[in-house]
């Protein structure tokens, strides 16, 4: 008789195109899916406290889903290696098997677990669900990495896609008796305080709300999304990001669908707007060959010259304070903060301005950015983040300058001209008019007094001049420069 085989879940929480499920099942014996919270397993980047929100759902989903099958998902705590060494020895396990991770601190431990099953005479396998093309297979010309997205993506999409991994029909074959495992409230991945209460609102964690969140997307706001994705309240985007990053959809179904949406066009993608969803779908794709190939950039900038970056002062944490509670008294910076809070979730162009306002307005390290994003959105991941912070903060691969600092007021004014996104974050300003919602202190007092605003009480004054802000990073990039930086 065929031994069980451990299917070790980790950013994959999805039957669907899971391969190492898949081949678990293909393998014949009994198949023990398992989760591991090893707390240490990322050791500074442990998941933050919206992720572990979403992890709470997501997992219960999976459970669920499992069930269906005549299957569970056991869960445990503790050192990962140690807890599948351990779950080994219960079941009698011949096999594990599981999807990989690129994180520089997960690749080192997965490596470290595979030879030890090995030595223990297992077999122990591991398989892409998480990117069409794995990092490692992707080189350019010259042998090295890329560090520019176009042709990056240009090379990318020239290579075949292969379809979604099949899942057999029918009950998964269920061991005889089921190992131990924790309730997933011992996990304790809920915050405590009620901070995250509103999450459920807005998301449905699991494979099936991904799978519900891809087809409203694809039937509909695609067809607006390349002309309207940088509006935070077009609802053009398709908020798919924290079902990828925990593996509850994947990029090869994604394709599929697009696919089948382009079917009987004869042409793939059809339309431009899906063609643009897909390179984005690519920008993820090169946040982690960024990440594989530069695992450094977690913490210290891509360009070298950045580490003489002078950053200002903040002994007292004030401006950062004011950054992330959403008081800097830019309306687009602030909602975008307090849609953070509230959500977990931001939209990418205010993402940029709130993330350019921190790194260029208050000239704070981005690294501190990064950390607050980390702690509070549900799709935190170390590859997008990464990259969207040192994109912003200049100091990454295909970087946007240093020097083009986005003007909040214009950012604004353009991208969200109604103020739909402001006033729905900030109602304090509800009643500004349109000409005066992003800059609310240019306004002339009875303007102010009719819309029932106080500025300095209701809603604050702006922390800092833009135009002397500006002026004032302009000059702290200057210093890399004439401090013999190379430049590029
Ligand atoms: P859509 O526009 O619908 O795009 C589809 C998918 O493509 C997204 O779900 C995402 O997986 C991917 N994608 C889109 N834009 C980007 C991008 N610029 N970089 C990488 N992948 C992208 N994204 C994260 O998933 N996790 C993060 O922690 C994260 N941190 C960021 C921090 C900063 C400072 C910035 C500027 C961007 C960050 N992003 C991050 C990228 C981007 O903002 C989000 O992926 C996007 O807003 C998610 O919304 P969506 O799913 O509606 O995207």
């Amino acid at each position: 008789m065929t031994s069980p085989c451990l299917v070790w879940f980790r950013l994959d929480l999805r039957l669907r195109d899971n391969p190492a499920l898949s081949a678990a099942l293909a393998r014949g014996g009994p198949v023990i899916p398992c989760f591991v919270d090893d707390g240490e397993e990322q050791g500074k980047w442990r998941e933050g406290g919206a992720s572990r929100w979403w992890l709470h759902h997501s997992l219960l989903a999976l459970n669920s889903s499992l069930n269906e099958k005549g299957s569970m998902l056991v869960l445990r705590r503790g050192a990962a290696e140690e807890e599948l060494i351990q779950l080994v020895r219960e079941t009698g396990a011949g096999a594990v098997y599981w999807n990989r991770r690129y994180e520089p601190a997960i690749i080192a431990r997965d490596s470290r677990v595979k030879e030890r099953l090995r030595a223990e005479g297992l077999e122990a396998k591991s398989f892409n669900a998480a990117l069409l093309n794995e990092p490692q297979a992707i080189r350019n010309k010259q042998g090295g990495p890329f560090q520019v997205f176009t042709p990056y993506w240009r090379h990318c999409s020239a290579l075949p896609i292969e379809p979604p991994v099949t899942l057999p029909a029918g009950p998964f074959p269920a061991p005889d008796r089921w190992p131990s495992g924790a309730a997933l409230e011992a996990l304790r991945l809920l915050p405590e305080k009620s901070w995250a209460d509103a999450f459920g609102d807005r998301w449905t964690p699991g494979e099936a709300g991904a799978a519900a969140r891809l087809a409203r997307f694809l039937k509909e706001p695609v067809g607006r999304y390349a002309e309207q994705r940088d509006e935070p309240a077009a609802g053009a985007v398709s908020e798919l990001s924290p079902h990828l990053h925990f593996g509850e959809t994947s990029p090869r179904l994604i394709w599929a669908a697009a696919q089948r949406l382009s079917k009987g066009t004869g042409v793939f993608p059809s339309s431009r707007g899906l063609q643009k969803f897909l390179t984005e779908v690519g920008w993820r794709e090169f946040a982690y060959h960024l990440l594989y190939h530069f695992p450094n950039t977690t913490h210290e900038p891509l360009r070298e010259e950045f580490r003489r970056f002078p950053w200002a002062d903040d002994p007292d944490g004030r401006l950062f304070n004011v950054w992330k509670r959403g008081r800097t008294g830019y309306p687009i910076v602030d909602a975008g903060m307090r849609e953070l809070w509230t959500t977990g979730w931001m939209h990418n162009r205010v993402r940029m301005v709130a993330a350019s306002f921190l790194v260029k307005h208050l000239r704070l390290a981005w690294q501190q950015g990064a950390a607050w994003f980390w702690d509070t959105l549900v799709d935190a991941d170390l590859a997008s983040n990464t990259l969207g912070w040192q994109w912003t903060a200049g100091c990454g691969a295909d970087a946007a300058p240093y020097f083009r600092v986005f003007a909040p007021v214009l950012q604004g004014e353009k991208f969200d001209p109604e103020g739909r996104y402001v006033r729905r974050w900030i109602p304090e300003l509800a009643r500004l008019p349109d000409v005066w919602l992003h800059k609310p202190w240019e306004a002339p007092p009875e303007v102010l007094a009719q819309a029932g605003v106080v500025l300095g009480k209701d809603y604050p004054q702006p922390i800092v001049d833009h135009a002397k802000a500006r002026a004032e990073a302009l000059r702290a990039h200057e210093t890399l420069r004439s401090t013999g930086a190379p430049g590029r």
